[in-house]
């Protein structure tokens, strides 16, 4: 993160009352330009944490700052923000450039400025040559294209975009996931989008912060995400991940389902101590023969270009390990003795619990 952050949330809680906690001391940097999703199960927080950057919601302690100045006193029509919504909320009887133009209109923006700058917003979403068309004769996904050009028309620093694409079906979603993207590059604009689906957040963020109960659990890109999740919940939460307990061994060392791991972050811990690690699916493998970490496989599901196996170990914990589909048949011979092994370079890590 660099020094100096567009926008900063400190020690954000927000106590709705009768022991509800929307948001518990949440501290979040972002940088100007950054694409940052917040992503976690419903009802962690996500929707208020953009609300009290909005300034829908008065958050009960912490603060906001943007450009490292106090934005907590201003409301919403007075911060340099603007939303967009999931159900879009253009307005159904003003017609596409009237819909963008409004906001311009009620800031007082002269008619010549605000016509270029409502042609030049149409043109960055794609709807140039739809400006006179009636809402009614759009398609969902030009709807929510209206709304973004709505938002980015009033030159934002900070477009918030709350679950922008969920309305949309499977297709038209990934479409507008790279247009979102495009859009976020050309505009250089900082974007906060909130999104309980994994695979958009990462796809299009630059960083993501992981919420769970109210708290972030995690920020980091999605490639440090994925390698790296620093909690259970993160591990969890992000793509398939085997759990496996195991205990320390000493000399960075980790014993684990019968393996011995080099794993240099266990360094400094007493010799038996438990850990969890954490291993992907294509970090682990099968390989024939009897050893000490035997597999007796139970289910094995098409991956399309691997096989995904579910086996048990011997302590009763079950393990999913994908395979490439070439060579695996005769692994999979009932009468091999299987066993568990690491792929090389694979990249386990020891997985942290948040207490
Ligand atoms: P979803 O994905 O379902 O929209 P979310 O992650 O956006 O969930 P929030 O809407 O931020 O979650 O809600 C966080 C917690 O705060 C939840 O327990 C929710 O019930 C509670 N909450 C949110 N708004 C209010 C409110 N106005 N009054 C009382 N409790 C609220």
């Amino acid at each position: 993160m660099t020094a100096d952050p567009l926008l900063s949330l400190r020690k954000v809680s927000k106590d709705f009352g009768g022991g509800v906690f929307g948001l518990i001391d949440i501290d979040l940097d972002i940088a100007e330009g950054e694409f940052v999703s917040l992503l976690g199960p419903s009802g962690c927080g996500k929707t208020t944490t953009l609300r009290v950057i909005a300034g829908f919601e008065k958050p009960t302690s912490g603060q906001v700052l943007l450009s490292g100045e106090e934005i907590g006193p201003l409301p919403p029509n007075r911060r340099p923000v603007n939303t967009v919504f999931q159900d879009y909320a253009v307005f159904p009887h003003m017609n596409v450039a009237e819909n963008v133009e409004f906001g311009l209109s009620v800031r007082g923006t002269p008619g010549v400025e605000r016509r270029r700058r409502v042609t030049e917003a149409l043109e960055l979403v794609g709807l140039a040559d739809k400006a006179g068309r009636a809402i009614s004769a759009l398609s969902g996904g030009q709807k929510q294209r209206v709304a973004l050009a709505r938002a980015i028309v009033c030159q934002p620093r900070v477009l918030l975009l709350d679950e922008p694409l969920s309305a949309l079906d499977a297709s038209l979603r990934e479409q507008m996931q790279l247009e979102l993207k495009n859009l976020q590059t050309r505009l250089g604009t900082t974007f906060v989008m909130v999104t309980h689906d994994q695979t958009e957040a990462l796809s299009i963020s630059d960083r993501i912060a992981v919420m769970n109960e109210g708290r972030i659990e995690q920020v980091a890109s999605p490639a440090e995400l994925y390698d790296r999740p620093a909690t259970r919940f993160v591990a969890g939460f992000i793509g398939t991940m085997n759990l496996l307990s195991g205990r320390a061994v000493g000399d960075g060392h980790v014993e684990v389902a019968g393996l011995t791991l080099n794993l240099p972050e266990s360094r400094g811990m007493a010799s038996g101590a438990a850990v969890t690690i954490g291993f992907r699916p294509e970090d682990l493998t099968l390989v024939e023969g009897n050893s000490a970490a035997p597999v007796v496989i139970r289910t094995t599901v098409f991956h399309g270009p691997s096989l995904r196996i579910l086996g048990d170990l011997p302590d009763g914990a079950e393990v999913i390990i994908d395979i490439p589909r070439s060579g695996a048949s005769a692994l999979l011979d009932s009468s091999t003795a299987r066993a568990l092994a690491p792929r090389p370079g694979a990249t386990p890590v020891l997985i942290r619990d948040l207490s």
